[in-house]
C-alpha cells in the first residue's frame, strides 16, 4: 500500500526542494570571491538565527564534531567542568568531556524532568574551580526543552556552553541576550539540510579561554580557522555543497521569519500531543508548548516500541525515531522540527492509529486526527472565516 517514504525523526530531517537542488550546483573553488560571498552570507544569516554578534565557525562534521572542538579549544586536561544532564545527549557531553581528561561534575536529573537551575547555581557557587557549565537546550532523547535562560543566569560567572542541535530554528534561543558563550548546532535538524555540517558561535570571553587552553588539537583548531576567516572560510576544504544548501535553507527560513517558524513548530507540537493523547497514549515529557521539536510517546504496555516502529516503516513507509539509552524500546519519538507542515502531522497520526489497531490496541478511529485538526482550527479559525467571506 505504501509508495512514499516519510521521514519524521528529529534529525536527519526532510529537505525542501530548493535545498535539494542547491546541492546540484556546479562546484566552485572555496578561494574564489563567488564562494566568499556565499560563505559570508551564510555566516551573517546564521548570526540572525542564533541571535548573536559572536564569531561563527563552521565544520565539515556532524554536530558531535563541533562539540568536540569546544572541549579541545577551551580547556586543558584536568579542568573542572559542570555538565547538567537530563537525557541521552546530556550524558554524551559527560562522556565527551571525560574522553579529553576533564574533571566532570555531573549534575544528573531524571530523564524527562527539567534541569533544576537552582542546583546548578548552588553547585557553581560552592566550587570556585568550576570553569564552565554545559547543558542541552532541547534534549532530543526525551523531547524535553530546558530553560536555558535560567541556566545561564544560574551559571553566571563561568563559561556557558549550550547544545542547540535540535532547538535552533524551533525554540526561542537568544544567544547574546542570555549570555551563551558557545552555542553549537548543525544542518540536519531544523535547518533542513542533509547531515555533515556543524557550526558554533564563540563569545569574546570564550575566545580568551581558548588562548589559554592547552589541549591537543589540529583539524578543529579555532585559531587556524580564525586566521583564515577572511581569505577562505576554513584552513581545510569546506563542505562546499552543504554550505550552498545551508545558504538556500536559511534564505527560506528568513523569508518565513523566525517568529513565524517558532509559531509553526508550536502548532505542530500541539497537534501531535493532543492527537496521541486523544487515543489514550501517554506523553513522556510534559504537555508544554516549549517542547515543540519532537514528541516522545509511550505506547501501550503490550506493544514493543521498536517492533512497532519497524512495522510503521515497512507497512506505511513512515520513519519515526526509537527511544535511545534507557528509553530504548520504551518510547517512540515523532520528529517535527524543520521542513514540516500540518499535513505531515495528520499523516503520521493516521498511520499510528491504523497500526495500533493492528497491534490489538482498540481506540476510536480518527480521534487522533480529529484532535489534531481541532488544534489547527483553533489556530487558524480567523483565517478560515476570512477566506469563506471573500
Ligand atoms: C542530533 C543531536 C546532536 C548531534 O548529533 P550528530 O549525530 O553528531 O550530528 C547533539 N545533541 C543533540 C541534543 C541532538 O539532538
Amino acid at each position: 500500500m505504501r509508495m512514499k517514504t516519510r521521514l519524521l525523526v528529529p534529525g536527519p530531517t526532510p529537505t525542501p526542494p530548493e535545498v535539494k537542488l542547491a546541492a546540484m550546483q556546479e562546484l566552485i573553488d572555496e578561494r574564489t570571491s563567488e564562494f566568499g560571498v556565499i560563505y559570508s552570507r551564510v555566516v551573517s544569516n546564521l548570526k540572525k538565527l542564533m541571535c548573536t554578534d559572536n564569531d561563527i565557525f563552521m565544520f565539515a562534521s556532524s554536530i558531535t564534531g563541533a562539540s568536540e572542538s569546544i572541549i579541545q579549544n577551551l580547556f586543558s586536561p584536568g579542568d573542572k567542568i559542570l555538565v547538567a544532564s537530563n537525557g541521552f545527549f546530556g550524558e554524551r557531553w559527560i562522556r565527551l568531556c571525560q574522553a579529553f581528561g576533564l574533571d566532570v561534575i555531573e549534575l544528573d536529573f531524571k530523564w524527562g524532568n527539567k534541569i533544576d537551575n537552582e542546583m546548578v547555581k548552588s553547585s557553581i557557587s560552592n566550587d570556585p574551580d568550576i570553569k564552565a557549565a554545559i547543558c542541552v537546550h532541547c534534549e532530543t532523547s526525551t523531547s524535553m526543552v530546558n530553560d536555558v535562560k535560567g541556566f545561564c543566569e544560574a551559571a553566571n560567572g563561568v563559561l556557558k556552553i549550550v547544545d542547540g542541535a535540535s532547538s535552533l530554528g524551533v525554540c526561542k534561543l537568544k544567544t547574546d541576550e542570555w549570555g551563551i558563550d558557545v552555542l553549537v548546532s548543525g544542518g540536519q535538524k531544523a535547518m533542513m539540510c542533509p547531515p555533515g555540517l556543524s557550526f558554533i558561535s564563540v563569545s569574546n570571553r570564550a575566545w580568551k579561554c581558548h588562548l589559554d587552553s592547552k589541549m591537543s588539537r589540529f583539524y578543529f583548531d579555532w585559531s587556524l580557522a580564525k586566521e583564515n576567516i577572511d581569505s577562505s572560510p576554513s584552513p581545510w576544504t569546506p563542505a562546499i555543497s552543504l554550505i550552498m544548501q545551508l545558504d538556500t535553507a536559511i534564505l527560506r527560513m528568513l523569508e518565513e521569519g523566525l517568529d513565524n517558524i517558532l509559531q509553526r513548530h508550536i502548532v505542530l507540537g500541539r497537534m501531535v500531543r493532543s492527537g496521541v493523547q486523544a487515543i489514550g497514549l501517554t506523553l513522556f515529557a510534559s504537555d508544554s508548548d516549549v517542547n515543540s521539536a519532537v514528541t516522545a510517546v509511550i505506547l501501550p504496555d503490550f506493544i514493543p516500541a521498536d517492533s512497532f516502529l519497524k512495522s510503521l516503516n515497512l507497512k506505511y513507509g513512515i520513519q519515526v525515531a526509537p527511544g535511545v539509552g534507557e528509553l530504548k524500546n520504551r518510547i517512540i519519538r515523532i520528529g517535527h522540527c524543520g521542513y514540516f507542515d500540518v499535513f505531515d502531522i495528520l499523516n503520521v497520526l493516521s498511520a499510528i492509529e491504523l497500526l495500533l489497531y493492528q497491534y490489538g490496541y482498540h481506540h476510536q478511529f480518527g480521534s487522533a486526527v480529529v484532535a489534531a485538526q481541532k488544534v489547527l482550527v483553533e489556530e487558524e479559525g480567523a483565517i478560515v472565516s476570512d477566506l469563506l467571506l471573500s
